[in-house]
């Protein structure tokens, strides 16, 4: 029999009476993220998804797209046995042999969802475990820190596996409603994605792109972020606002100690039109307090004046080794940190102001045309579905 996948999902077991409605998502997302595997029966019970792949060979693949959908805990490659115990025993030592025979210790776990199985989950350890005794006899048992934990489970099928997978956690995409990105080619912005997609909050994303100031590398740059994003979040569209014109006239109209804010105050409130267009709630940012000029509380309240839409900056609190780690882990970094110019850093003042007075701020852009830019801005961009 082929091997099945079996997977455990965790908060959304929380949730009550919308169980189904998680479950649901969560299988369909499932789907989506195997569409290009081989052909793959799939249901819910107790709490668990099955994957019955028609072809075997495909299962570690599999599992390697799993372990990228938020909302699983964890992911096992099981062996399916009939409920008899001394096929369940065949069935571990047929198919665990070399991992068994290279180990010293073990442990026989068993689970027991079906009750009226004619052995308890102790006996059933007791048998399997002897068996295991008698067929490798490099084994002994250690019940406390075993080096191989083999399970057994009685559940509508019996199955025996090895130890579970961790999966990415979080919630399935699309159960928290949706919000737009705001995303640059840094180390910040994709990891601040990744966390609020792991909530389960669909994404877009916007990228403000100056032409011929930023190269078409870097707009490629953050095309590849999106799509590693995209493989967490059921997909990403990014859209690419035109930008070149906005910073022109901030760099000739504007005084330079607050370049960098009136641009960000662009790009928040582009961001927020943008976003509503598409029925996003809320905004994310990748930025935390004090890591560079505009990020002070004071530059972020300034930046915050220039939208009504929430703003979500999951990297608030955290610091820069901490956030590499996340980017290293979810495997951006090293898309990150190609050389390529952001926007940002183009037009970037020499003395930024860091304790700005918001009404200096207003009075700095109000030199611009501000509506009509914005305007011309969102009727330029370009939407890239990847
Ligand atoms: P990152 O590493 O994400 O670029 P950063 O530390 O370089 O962040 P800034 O350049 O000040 O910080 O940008 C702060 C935030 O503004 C980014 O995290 C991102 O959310 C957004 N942002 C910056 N540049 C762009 C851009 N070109 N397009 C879209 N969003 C941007
Ligand atoms: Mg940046």
């Amino acid at each position: 029999m082929n091997r099945q996948v079996l997977v455990r999902y965790g908060e959304i077991i929380l949730k009550g009476m919308n169980r189904p409605v998680f479950e649901n998502l969560l299988v369909k997302n499932i789907k989506k993220a195997l569409k290009d595997e081989c052909s793959i029966k799939i249901h819910c019970a107790q709490a668990t998804i099955y994957i019955e792949p028609d072809d075997d060979s495909c299962v570690e693949s599999i599992v390697e797209k799993l372990k990228k959908v938020f909302g699983i805990v964890s992911i096992v490659v099981a062996y399916p046995a009939p409920k008899d115990i001394d096929k369940l025993a065949e069935t571990v030592v047929a198919n665990f042999s070399s991992e068994l025979s290279a180990a010293k210790t073990f442990k026989v776990i068993a689970k027991r969802s079906d009750k009226t199985f004619y052995m308890t989950s102790p006996e059933i350890c007791t048998e399997v475990g002897g068996r295991l005794l008698e067929s490798f006899p490099n084994l002994t048992v250690d019940v406390k820190n075993p080096e191989i934990n083999v399970y057994v489970e009685i559940r509508e099928n019996g199955y025996v596996h090895l130890d579970r997978i961790p999966g990415a956690g979080g919630m399935p995409s699309g159960s928290n409603g949706k919000a737009m990105l705001l995303l640059s080619g840094g180390i910040d912005s994709p990891v601040a994605g990744y966390m609020i997609g792991k909530r389960g909050v669909y994404l877009e994303a916007v990228h403000f792109f100056s032409y011929p100031y930023t190269s078409d590398r870097a707009k490629d740059k953050v095309l590849e972020l999106a799509r590693i994003i995209g493989g967490y979040c059921t997909g990403l569209k990014v859209h690419i606002v035109p930008f070149t014109d906005i910073q022109l006239q901030i760099r000739d109209k504007c005084p330079e100690e607050h370049l960098t804010l009136v641009m960000r105050r662009f790009m928040m409130a582009i961001s927020q039109r943008i976003a509503e267009s598409r029925g996003c709630q809320a905004l994310v940012t990748g930025e935390s307090i004090g890591q560079v000029a505009s990020q002070t509380m004071g530059a972020l309240a300034v930046t915050d004046d220039a939208v009504s839409m929430p703003v979500f900056r999951p990297l608030i609190g955290m610091d820069k080794e901490e956030i590499v780690e996340i980017a290293r882990k979810i495997d951006t970094y090293e898309t990150s940190i190609l050389p390529y110019e952001d926007c940002c850093t183009v037009f970037t003042p020499r003395h930024p102001s860091t304790k700005p007075k918001p009404e200096k701020v207003l009075l700095s852009q109000s030199k611009l045309d501000i509506e009509r830019l914005i305007d011309e801005a969102v009727e330029g961009t370009e939407l890239v579905e990847i």
